[in-house]
């Protein structure tokens, strides 16, 4: 698997760095979102360091999106939103911030749960 030493979530995935584990099998991880815009923001990446959509090739996109409606329902379970937003930026000008492919995952509660 590919892995660079200068990325936050490769260290993530090593436990270099601490997360709070939401799910990880072989292929993928997901953890809680440090900054958490709703309660239960969970970002999931790939075990396998790629920089975003364009860079990923198709092996990697099967087993990483394939695990999406996983997280998304131990999500559900633990959080008991209303409703549940995927959202992945792709390049600094749609904000990504850390290069490393993700998915965040965030649970809505309403009108006041303070993401737009
Ligand atoms: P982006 O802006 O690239 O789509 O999202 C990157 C996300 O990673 C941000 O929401 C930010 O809060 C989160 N993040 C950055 N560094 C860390 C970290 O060390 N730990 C965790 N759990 N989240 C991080
Ligand atoms: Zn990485």
């Amino acid at each position: 698997m590919s892995h660079d030493n200068n990325c936050i979530f490769c260290k993530i995935i090593n436990g270099d760095i601490p997360s709070a584990k939401v799910y990880e099998d072989h292929d993928v991880y997901a953890f809680l979102d440090l900054s958490q815009v709703t309660k239960g923001h969970t970002l999931i990446i790939p075990k396998t360091h790629t920089k975003d959509i364009y860079e990923t090739d198709e092996k990697v996109a099967e087993q990483f999106f394939s695990r999406v409606p996983k997280v998304a329902n131990a999500i559900k379970s633990a959080y008991d939103p209303i409703g549940l937003n995927l959202l992945n930026n792709n390049e600094e000008p749609a904000g990504q911030s850390v290069f490393h492919l993700h998915i965040h995952l965030i649970p809505r509660y309403g009108d006041n749960d303070g993401f737009e």
